[in-house]
């Protein structure tokens, strides 16, 4: 997560004021996501006004004959491009330029309306100027325009109607100013309430793009404390906690399956004089170094190399027989002797390490995998009494009755 975002996120959730405009980069984001959000609402408000149009368009036949050819004309200059917009709007330019675009598509609605309304007779002509306030409610709050486009189009539309009125029309003083007053009075409406949807919508981006973060950051952590309680810290292999769960799973799956499943223990062999020798710390970068030996032969999923404890490692070989993980082993043991980590006090001179091999295919009269790790641990002993740096298999019936 990117602080200084987080920063700017919350400065502009404190901030109350009237600014409806966050910093570039923000903005930028803010207005993609508006356009995918809102695309549909500008689609649907176009396609309304094109129809309306359309539908209206019906009656003049029947009402004003003489003048219908010419409003069909009129209608048809104004549907043409906006249908154009609205097919462009569907394309990755109307994205970008979705404010535009219903601005263009709501000044033409009213530019025709205008139209309409100078060409036709009296008193149709004013069933087409009151329809102006209708579209204009229209346009702005449903096609989710933002304030100062919605300011530039009412600008627009105001200055059509008059250039309409005066240099189309014979309309007299009252009828310009009720005009001019009926247009005005919906534009700041609209705008009002095209200014508070803006300025909750702003509100919102931000308390979700917040709580996006937060999250992620959340996320972040619940996967920090998984591996933390999933992995030794010292060896950054798995710990005791991670095998026991993986071990019971392992279990029921190898019982289901009838296979068999493999224990490796590992304990490294005279670490104690090791220690005593060359420091503690010397102590732990060769536990490092033999869990990362280890590590390389937990390659099939489900298996598993872990540190029992001080050091005692545990590897989990899944469909290993006895034969199999005693091959794994025996070549564990050769891979410690390569790491070749010096042990003046111990009979070979460098450090290694002994192996008690376990396996069975677990079923119902065995009570879990803990009999398993028994096993393990009584063959280990044995390969210590026997001499050390050695692998030593559990047979049937001595180390545990479980066994194969
Ligand atoms: P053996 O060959 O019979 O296994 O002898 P050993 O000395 O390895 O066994 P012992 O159980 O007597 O000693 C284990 C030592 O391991 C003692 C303890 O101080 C050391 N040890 C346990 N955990 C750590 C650790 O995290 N870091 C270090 N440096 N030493 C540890
Ligand atoms: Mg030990
Ligand atoms: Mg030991």
């Amino acid at each position: 997560m990117d602080p200084s975002e987080l920063d700017t996120l919350r400065q502009q959730l404190d901030n109350k004021g009237w600014q409806l405009r966050f910093p570039k980069a923000l903005e930028e984001e803010f207005q993609r996501d508006y356009a995918q959000r809102y695309r549909t609402h500008l689609q649907l408000a176009m396609l309304l006004g094109c129809l309306a149009l359309l539908a209206c368009g019906v009656v003049d036949p029947f009402w004003q004959a003489p003048v219908a050819g010419t409003l069909w004309t009129i209608r048809l200059i104004v549907i043409a491009p906006m249908l154009g917009l609205l097919l462009l709007s569907r394309t990755s330019l109307g994205e970008r330029h979705m404010q535009l675009f219903a601005s263009l598509g709501g000044c033409l609605a009213v530019g025709g309306l205008v139209g309409l309304s100078v060409s036709s007779l009296e008193p149709f002509n004013h069933y087409y100027s009151s329809a102006i306030t209708l579209v204009m409610l229209v346009v702005f709050v449903l096609s989710r325009m933002q304030f100062v486009w919605g300011l530039a189009a009412a600008i627009i539309m105001l200055l059509t109607l008059n250039v309409g009125l005066l240099g189309f029309s014979s309309a007299s003083f009252m009828l310009l100013v009720i005009n001019n007053f009926v247009l005005m009075a919906s534009a700041v409406f609209s705008l009002v309430g095209t200014f508070l949807i803006e300025r909750s919508l702003r509100q919102n981006y931000l308390q979700s793009r917040l709580l996006a973060f937060q999250n992620t950051d959340l996320e972040e952590s619940n996967l920090r404390l998984q591996y933390l309680t999933a992995i030794d810290g010292l060896t950054q292999i798995a710990n005791r906690r991670s095998l026991d769960g993986n071990l019971s799973t392992e279990w029921q799956r190898a019982m289901r399956k009838r296979e068999p499943i493999g224990i490796v223990m590992i304990d490294v062999d005279h670490f104690k004089l090791f220690n005593d020798t060359y420091g503690h710390q010397a102590g732990d970068e060769c536990l490092r170094g033999v869990a990362g030996a280890l590590k390389d032969f937990a390659r099939r999923p489900g298996d598993l190399a872990a540190r029992y404890g001080g050091e005692e490692f545990v590897l989990v070989l899944t469909n290993a027989t006895a034969q199999q993980a005693q091959l794994v082993a025996e070549r564990v043991r050769d891979k410690i002797v390569e790491l070749a980590i010096p042990h003046q006090r111990s009979s070979h001179g460098n450090v290694t390490a002994s192996f008690g091999v376990a396996s069975v295919v677990p079923g119902a009269q065995h009570s879990g995998p803990e009999a398993l790790l028994l096993a393990a641990d009584q063959a280990l002993y044995r390969a210590k009494e026997s001499g050390r740096n050695r692998v030593i298999v559990a047979t049937v019936g001595s180390e545990s009755q479980a066994v194969a």
